[in-house]
C-alpha cells in the first residue's frame, strides 16, 4: 500500500489543503478496480471510521497475495469542508466561500477523459475536479456519505439496477433508491454520466459499480457499525473480484426495499415549530397515519398541526435536530407509489 498526498491550493496566500490517498496496486490488470472515499460531506463520518476498519483487512490481504484490482481510498475526502466551523458549529455541507454543496457542481462529462477536466476554479471547484480525476477509471465507485437519522441506504443509477443488487446484498443496507437524471452535477452522477454514452467496451456496465451509500445518520459513528460496515465494503470487493477470498460465501439475493426517487415523500413542514415525530427510520406506514406533530404556538388553542401519511410506505431517514422551519422537510417516506409532490432532478444526499 502507497500513500501520498494531495494538496489544493487555497485562495489566498498561505492557505492550502492536503488529504491523503491510499492505494493498493492490484496483482491481476484485468480484474475490476475499486475508489473509495468518505465525508465528502466534511461531517459525515460513518464512512470514515468504516474505512478505518476496512483498512486492516485490506492490509491482510495484500500480505496475502489476494488484492487483484488496483483499490483507490480516499477516507477524508473533503480537507476544506473539514476545517469550516461557523461560529462553533461545524458546517461541512456548503463551502462557505462560494455557498455551494459539496456534493454538487462536479463537472459532469460527456466521456471519461481527464482531458476534458476544468483546468481552474475555486478551491472546492479544483478539490471536486480533483476527486473526480481520482476515482474515474475505476470500474467499482464507492462515495461513503451519511443522512441526518437514517437506515442504510444506497442511491443507484436506474442503469446499474439490478446489476448491483449483489452489491447491496453485499454491504448489508436496508434500502435503495434509484434515480435516472442528475442536472446539479453529484460526485455519484459524475461518476457514471461520461460512461452513459460511449463504446460498451469501454463503459463495461456488467462490472461498473457506482453508488453514494448513505450509512444511517450523522451519530451513528460506532465501533461496531464501523466494523459491519467495514465487512460489508469487503464482501463487496470480494463479490466483484477486486479482493480473492473462496472462504467467503457469494452474497445471497437483496432483500432490503428498492423504489425510484419519485417515489420518495419528503414531507415539507406546514409550519415552523418544534417536532414531534411518532414514526423513525424503519417504521412502515399506512396511508394516512400520523407522522409527526409539529407544535408551533405551545399553549395555545390550534398551536399544534399534526402531518399525515400521503401514501403507505417505509420511512426511510428523518430529521436529527428538532427544530423546523415551514417548508423544510420533515422525512423521507419511501411510498409504494410515486409521490405527488415528487421532486425532479437529483438525489438528495
Ligand atoms: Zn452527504
Amino acid at each position: 500500500m502507497q500513500k501520498s498526498i494531495e494538496r489544493i491550493a487555497g485562495d489566498s496566500e498561505g492557505v492550502s489543503y492536503e488529504f491523503p490517498v491510499f492505494r493498493f496496486e492490484g496483482a491481476d490488470k484485468a480484474a475490476p478496480s475499486a475508489y473509495l472515499q468518505a465525508a465528502l460531506h466534511a461531517g459525515e463520518l460513518p464512512g470514515v471510521v468504516a474505512i478505518d476498519a476496512l483498512m486492516p483487512m485490506l492490509a491482510k490481504a495484500e500480505s496475502e497475495g489476494r488484492i487483484k484490482g488496483a483499490i483507490t481510498i480516499v477516507p477524508w475526502a473533503n480537507p476544506i469542508g473539514r476545517a469550516q466551523y461557523h461560529f462553533g458549529e461545524h458546517q461541512g455541507r456548503f463551502h462557505l466561500g462560494t455557498r455551494t454543496n459539496f456534493n454538487r457542481g462536479f463537472p459532469l462529462l460527456a466521456a471519461p477523459d481527464t482531458a476534458l477536466f476544468p483546468a481552474h476554479g475555486t478551491p472546492d471547484q479544483q478539490l471536486k475536479a480533483r476527486l473526480l480525476q481520482l476515482s474515474l477509471g475505476h470500474d467499482i465507485v464507492l462515495d461513503l456519505h451519511c443522512d441526518d437519522e437514517g437506515l442504510a441506504y444506497l442511491y443507484v443509477h436506474t442503469s446499474l439496477w439490478p446489476a448491483m443488487a449483489d452489491c447491496a446484498a453485499a454491504m448489508g443496507v436496508d434500502a435503495v433508491v434509484l434515480w435516472s437524471e442528475d442536472s446539479d452535477g453529484t460526485f455519484e452522477g459524475a461518476s457514471i454520466m461520461p460512461y452513459q454514452n460511449v463504446p460498451a467496451d469501454v463503459a463495461r456496465f456488467d462490472r461498473r459499480v457506482a453508488t453514494t451509500v448513505e450509512y444511517r445518520g450523522m451519530l451513528d459513528v460506532d465501533g461496531a457499525l464501523a466494523s459491519s460496515d467495514a465487512e460489508g465494503l469487503y464482501r463487496l470487493l470480494v463479490a466483484r473480484g477486486v479482493i480473492a477470498d473462496p472462504a467467503l460465501p457469494a452474497p445471497g439475493a437483496f432483500t432490503g426495499a428498492v423504489a425510484p426517487l419519485e417515489n420518495i415523500d419528503m414531507m415539507p413542514a406546514p409550519r415552523a415549530g418544534a417536532i414531534l415525530y411518532d414514526v423513525k427510520p424503519g417504521d412502515r406506514v399506512a396511508k394516512g397515519a400520523r407522522l409527526a406533530t409539529i407544535v408551533h404556538a405551545p399553549g395555545e388553542t390550534g398551536g399544534r398541526t399534526e402531518v399525515f401519511a400521503p401514501q403507505a410506505g417505509l420511512i426511510l431517514t428523518r430529521r436529527s435536530r428538532r427544530i423546523i422551519r415551514s417548508g423544510e422537510d420533515l422525512l423521507k417516506l419511501v411510498g409504494d407509489r410515486k409521490s405527488a409532490d415528487a421532486r425532479s432532478g437529483t438525489l438528495e444526499d
